[in-house]
């Protein structure tokens, strides 16, 4: 490609990045355009609830995550109307599930599809734990990480008019992409982590809300600690593979701990 064809790739690169609403970062998510991926994800939602066994209310465990799924959910709602900010929550229905799978995993999808394997109970161990987690991916579906996996995605694999086109061009190959942009994927080979700034972003939102919704922000520490002591290099959990764990994680959490308790969760403690 000649010089000044890529200067204009890389100018139209930039001007079409999108400020996200919350994180304040720009990102390159214009193949995906949130009413899409919404779209496609309520698609594929639907086909994973009906093919995987749903732990049905009444059971303890479904409680416990519908009731953290719900509080996180009521004080992202808060925080987000209090930011003037609501308009970017439109086309979110959210829904929280408890699914019988023995792997440590959770998601998220566009849209507020949610949902938790019992699989990573026994390591979240704890309610607060497992708000930790579930703020985390909520996090990651509205600072769009999964939006922008897919479109660098759909980029790769030379599919770069968008979502819509892709769709009815290669199907297979988008929903693909979908799957593993969105870490929904659960028996994958190739299924790559989160870069490190999503990772971290994902950390610092996502500890904000439990935090907003009550719970101690601090269990993010000891949840990343019995992580970390789980898997080996044959049977590595799915949820670490797209989400590893290392010191620069749980550095970064302490680094933003004391503020996170002060400005959060102790206003929100009684909720
Ligand atoms: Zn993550």
């Amino acid at each position: 490609m000649k010089r000044s064809l890529w200067l204009l790739t890389a100018v139209i690169f930039f001007i079409s990045c999108q400020r996200n609403a919350i994180t304040g970062r720009k990102q390159f998510t214009i193949l995906v355009p949130e009413a899409e991926a919404q779209s496609m994800a309520l698609g594929q939602y639907k086909e994973f609830i009906n093919t995987n066994k749903v732990i049905p209310a009444g059971n303890k465990d479904a409680d416990m995550v519908k009731r953290v799924g719900n509080r996180i959910i009521n004080g992202i709602n808060t925080y987000y109307k209090s930011k003037g900010l609501s308009k970017e929550l439109e086309g979110y229905s959210w829904e929280v599930n408890l699914v019988e799978d023995k792997q440590i995993n959770a998601w998220c999808m566009p849209g507020g599809k949610i949902v938790v394997y019992t699989g990573i109970l026994p390591v979240t161990q704890n309610e607060s734990a497992l708000a930790i987690v579930m703020g985390h991916e909520i996090a990651h579906a509205l600072a769009k990480h999964g939006s922008e996996r897919m479109s660098q995605g759909l980029v790769e694999q030379g599919l770069g008019l968008g979502l819509a086109l892709a769709l009815s061009k290669k199907p297979a190959v988008t929903q693909e992409i979908f799957s593993t942009a969105y870490g929904v994927t659960t028996n994958a080979v190739i299924m790559p982590a989160f870069s490190r700034s999503h990772e971290l972003e994902a950390d610092r939102f996502g500890l904000m809300f439990s935090a907003l919704a009550g719970y101690d922000p601090r269990e993010a520490i000891p949840f990343w600690e019995r992580m970390s002591k789980i898997g080996g290099a044959n049977n590595t959990p799915s949820f670490m593979r797209t989400h590893p764990t290392d010191e620069v994680r749980i550095a970064e959490l302490q680094k933003i701990m004391d503020e996170t308790v002060n400005n959060y969760f102790k206003k929100n403690i009684n909720n």
